[in-house]
């Protein structure tokens, strides 16, 4: 068989054409609320639609690539459609187009990046964007880091380089001696306490802190919780600050916990996986007051500033650090000398990720900021927020509805109300609300429990978003209210 053929430029360019014109149209299509946000397929039913057998021989030539049209076609279709302005779900970007085109470009290179000789240009360019998201958010001359995939791995990243900074002896070499532990609010990630556990720290790895009626962790709580670690026996060795929360979006106070690390030697490290991208904003970028202070940030450049996932940045104030994470030798491919030295040349990247083989981000983020400039992803937050502000005050004046929070980034939590309902009727009754109005196909919302209860969960994430299309997503709330109880009626 001639395995040569399936690298024809000339065909690749023809397909080319097709697949961007469908991408083109679908966009399209999203955009203008011509398709609902998402398609209510069940599981086992989408997966007995996909049962073809995969064949042993290929289709031949002038049928393969209508094939794979048909086949992107289905997918387009089954897809959730984070263009349509009625996406109001999850924390994923709103992709720009043209992001897409590069994202294709980088997957026809295929530049590796373990080493500088696998990926150059990519290497280069993912340097400069790391010096311009430090220098945005004030760290030091001396910063400097990595792009990883996605937030839960850069939260890893950073506390390795916690733990080996701020651990009495070399854990990387010699394993961990005594029991760590970093405090961290109850409202943080669950990847904050994945990666501690990965590390082998167990659950109490992570020591919880209390949050205040806005789900900011209270630094009042900290000595407590500190306490507490120790009593279990426990170092604690960093405090990690949410920027903002993933379920409120509460942004944690940076500079009091700065303080606090400063006073007891500990490390800062922000998780500011979500809210980062608000120190481009002039307006917000006050909301990440004292993160110029942090040791480490991780940044997701797939959440707020519209690049495709994964691409998250992990940030160090003193760039060393980025690579004692990892003081490991790999003699084929990290020159050993320079690992005994514990100095690696900022351009081998491996020596800085868990990835070997990495996929080149840098690329895409450095040609969008060129070519967007900085101020158009602050106002593309001050957008998202602005539109976060409307749906609160249209839910402040419905006596039917109620607020878990007050909105300090673009995430809000709220819930449907009857009076004199009891608690849990009334959470299960969120959950039935959700599900009505997502087979109604307008819009797609999330759900979240904070502190026991069942709330309903907004991220705005697309500029396209109208006044309108936040009246209608209430008044959809509305009908699925009916519908509700027309059903528990007919159960009766
Ligand atoms: C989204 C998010 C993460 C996880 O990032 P992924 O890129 O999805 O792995 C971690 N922390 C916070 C605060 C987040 O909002």
């Amino acid at each position: 068989m001639d395995t040569t053929r399936a690298h024809d430029p000339t065909s690749f360019r023809v397909l080319g054409g097709e697949v961007i014109g469908l991408l083109a149209e679908h966009l399209a299509a999203a955009q203008a609320r011509d398709l609902p946000v998402l398609p209510t397929i069940r599981p086992d039913e989408l997966l007995a639609r996909w049962d073809q057998p995969f064949p042993r021989a290929g289709l031949p030539a002038e049928r393969a690539d209508e094939r794979l049209l048909e086949l992107l076609r289905a997918v387009l279709e089954q897809s959730i459609h984070l263009q349509h302005p009625g996406y109001v779900g999850h924390q994923v970007a709103l992709p720009l187009p043209k992001a897409g085109l590069l994202e294709l470009t980088a997957a026809l290179l295929n530049n590796g990046m373990a080493v500088y000789e696998m990926g150059q240009v990519q290497t280069v360019l993912e340097r400069r964007v790391v010096e311009l998201l430090a220098a945005t958010l004030g760290l030091p001359e001396t910063a400097g880091g990595l792009l990883t995939h996605g937030g839960s791995l850069g939260n890893l990243t950073a506390l390795l380089a916690a733990r080996q900074a701020r651990s009495e002896h070399d854990v990387w070499s010699e394993g961990q001696r005594e029991p760590l532990a970093v405090l961290v609010s109850e409202q943080a990630h669950y990847c904050v306490a994945r990666a501690v556990q990965v590390m082998g720290w167990g659950a109490g790895g992570a020591q919880r802190v209390a949050t205040d009626g806005a789900f900011r962790l209270d630094p009042a709580d900290l000595p407590r919780a500190h306490q507490r670690a120790r009593d279990e026996g426990r170092r604690v060795v960093a405090v990690v600050a949410s920027c903002c929360s993933t379920a409120t979006g509460s942004f944690d106070p940076v500079e009091p916990i700065a303080d606090y690390c400063e006073e007891h030697g500990l490390w800062l490290h922000v998780d500011g996986a979500h809210g980062a991208s608000f120190a481009f904003s002039a307006a917000q970028r006050g909301r990440l007051s004292g993160v110029e202070r942090a040791d480490s940030v991780v940044w997701d450049l797939h959440k707020m500033m519209g690049l495709p996932a994964l691409s998250t940045a992990v940030l160090y104030r003193d760039d060393r650090r980025s690579t004692q994470a990892f003081a490991q030798d790999a003699a084929y491919l990290f020159d050993a000398d320079a690992a005994a030295a514990r100095e690696r040349p900022w351009y081998d990247l491996g020596t800085r990720t868990l990835e070997c083989t990495k996929r080149s981000m840098g690329v895409t983020a450095y040609c969008m900021l060129q070519v967007l400039g900085t101020d158009w992803f602050g106002a593309q937050v001050d957008a998202l927020v602005e539109r976060t502000r409307w749906f609160e005050t249209l839910l402040e004046a419905a006596t039917d509805f109620e607020l878990a929070h007050r909105p300090q980034a673009n995430i809000l939590c709220f819930r449907h109300v009857l009076e004199g309902e009891p608690a849990a009727e009334r959470d299960l009754r969120q959950e039935r609300l959700r599900e009505v109005v997502l087979e109604e196909g307008s819009y797609y919302l999330v759900q979240t429990r904070l502190r026991g209860a069942l709330w309903l969960r907004v991220t705005l994430m697309n500029p396209a978003t109208t006044r309108a299309d936040l009246e209608g997503l209430l008044a959809s709330l509305r009908r699925a209210a009916e519908v509700v109880r027309a059903r528990a009626a007919a159960r009766r």
